[in-house]
């Protein structure tokens, strides 16, 4: 059966298409399934920006669909920058900018309020339409430095354990992670 991923990311399709090819599942990207999708991302949580992106593909597609939005979620910032953490600090920062921008605002903030979540929604469409959505969460807390080559966007400051995202292995993150939660629930529920 045909699924169709709301995004053209390699590393979150990979991801994907690993857990769901044993449950039947041959997944595509939008772009090699031959769709054009542009979502404005305008919702005020993860849940209501994975389900638009996913229904939009659906109309096109009426296959299997998935879609998910994801961020990070910082308790001393009152959970910012949330479901804005793609474009934290203004559109034009990179990965790096929006790191260093983050520890500003968190200069003062003492040890014992550092904490914060990565947080993922997967909402998948059947093809029959019906619509199951999952919602992953991996505790950390934010470091003072950047540290560690791997990962993207904050890995370098999510401190998981005693180290950071971008210090432990791609494996070790794929293990533990938001996405990896989220998707587990939602092959669970698919079984
Ligand atoms: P999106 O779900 O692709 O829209 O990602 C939203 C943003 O959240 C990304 O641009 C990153 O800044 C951040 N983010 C989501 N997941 C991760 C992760 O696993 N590591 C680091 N940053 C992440």
């Amino acid at each position: 059966m045909k699924l169709v991923i709301a995004s053209n990311n390699k590393g979150k399709l990979r991801e994907f298409s690993e857990l769901l090819l044993p449950l039947g599942y041959e997944v595509l990207s939008q772009k090699e399934a031959g769709f054009e999708l542009d979502v404005v991302e305008d919702g005020i949580t993860f849940e209501e920006n994975s389900a638009k992106k996913a229904r939009a593909l659906y109309e096109l597609s009426k296959t299997a669909v998935l879609a998910d939005d994801s961020g990070l979620e910082v308790d001393a910032l009152n959970n910012a920058p949330g479901v804005y953490s793609a474009r934290y600090g203004g559109e034009g920062l990179d990965d790096k900018g929006r790191t260093q921008f983050l520890l500003s605002n968190m200069k003062d903030v003492p040890d014992d309020k550092r904490d914060a979540r990565f947080v993922c929604v997967i909402h998948f469409i059947k093809e029959n339409g019906e619509e199951i959505t999952v919602r992953g969460e991996c505790k950390g807390k934010i470091g003072y430095e950047p540290k560690g080559e791997n990962g993207f966007g904050y890995d370098p400051v999510f401190v998981y354990g005693d180290k950071t995202f971008a210090e432990h292995t791609a494996e070790f993150k794929n293990k533990v992670s938001h996405r990896a939660k989220a998707l587990g629930l939602l092959v669970e529920k698919l079984k």
